[in-house]
């Protein structure tokens, strides 16, 4: 049997801002609560003012809080979390590897050179260890600013906006380094409104609105039911026929496409349904739910309204 070991676990947590100019106050951070498990990614999703900043201050105690607690499995949270900016900031006059070895010397990490030169070979910046950081392009310091932050070895990364003013290229490569990130067993929070690199590298999504997480969807869980799509070559009303015992969630108007909600293990039968009345399938599979579909399903309608 497989245990499933959480790394990173937030309870209650709360904020309130005061206004001092119009006395008001603001609850940023409501009672949110959270986990997450060793190596899995998850994205924290909202619209602007959701309470996504907030909740990372509070996580790594940038910000005291008003409530709630945050837990590492008896670990110290500032031992065993590290953090990626939004804006990583570098002594831009000094190299890599110094800017590296300033970090590993005030967390006290045991022979600091030999750690600052893995990380820098891991991250595939050993080349430019010499070079000063002024001269480095966008990918090259946000490289930089992920392997400073897992000099001393962390259980989980906090990561603000990773993706935001990277080109294709540098998307990729970041993609590439998460995943290495992940095989390592680390775990990630990562803000972001790139809701095409969640739907690539993310194992579950926090949707955040309010001050309050209103949904998770876990990608990899074990759900009962399957949406099935099929594609046929030509029309054939027997098919519908067919199909009338089972939840058709949708028909398209032409009758070539059906989308049916299923036990995953009565697949194979329908499949062997349609084909068995002379539908010609020339496509079919599980209709994954992507991250869009997701955001317009939890945040659209109280927009629309
Ligand atoms: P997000 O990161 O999702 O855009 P934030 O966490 O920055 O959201 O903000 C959540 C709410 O808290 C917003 O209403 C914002 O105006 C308010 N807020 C955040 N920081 C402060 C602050 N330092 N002082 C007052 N209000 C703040």
């Amino acid at each position: 049997m497989t245990t499933v070991t959480e790394v990173l676990v937030g309870r209650d947590l709360s904020k309130a801002y005061g206004n001092r100019f119009t006395a008001r106050t603001v609850q940023a951070l409501d009672g949110v609560s959270f986990e997450l498990r060793e190596g899995e990614i998850c994205g924290l999703v909202g619209p602007n003012g959701a309470g996504k900043s907030t909740l990372i201050k509070l996580i790594m105690g940038i910000e005291p809080k008003d409530g709630g607690e945050v837990s590492m499995n008896g670990l110290d949270p500032r031992m065993a979390l590290g953090y990626v900016p939004e804006r990583p900031t570098f002594f831009e006059d000094l190299s890599p590897f110094h800017n590296m070895l300033y970090i590993a010397r005030l967390n006290n990490i045991p022979e600091p050179e030999e750690a600052c030169l893995r990380e820098l070979k891991e991250f595939g910046l050993d080349g430019w260890k010499d070079e000063p950081v002024v001269n480095f392009s966008k990918g090259m310091k946000q490289r930089l600013a992920i392997a400073r932050s897992v000099l001393h070895g962390p259980k989980a990364l906090i990561m603000d906006e990773p993706f935001s003013g990277l080109d294709p290229g540098m998307m990729l490569e970041l993609r590439g380094i998460m995943r290495s990130l992940k095989n390592r067993g680390i775990a990630m929070l990562l803000s972001s409104h790139e809701l095409n690199e969640i739907d690539q590298l993310c194992d579950s999504i926090l949707f955040i609105k309010s001050g309050r997480i209103i949904k998770k969807e876990e990608f990899n869980a074990i759900v009962p039911t399957v949406n099935f799509r099929i594609m046929l070559a030509t029309a054939d009303g027997a098919v519908p026929a067919a199909l009338a015992g089972r939840k058709v969630l949708s028909q398209s108007p032409d009758g070539l496409s059906f989308l049916v909600e299923t036990p995953k293990e009565e697949v194979p039968d329908i499949v062997a349904e349609v084909v068995g009345v002379g539908g010609r399938i020339v496509a079919c599979g599980i209709a994954q739910r992507k991250a869009e579909d997701l955001y317009a399903e939890v945040f659209l309608p109280e927009a629309r309204a």
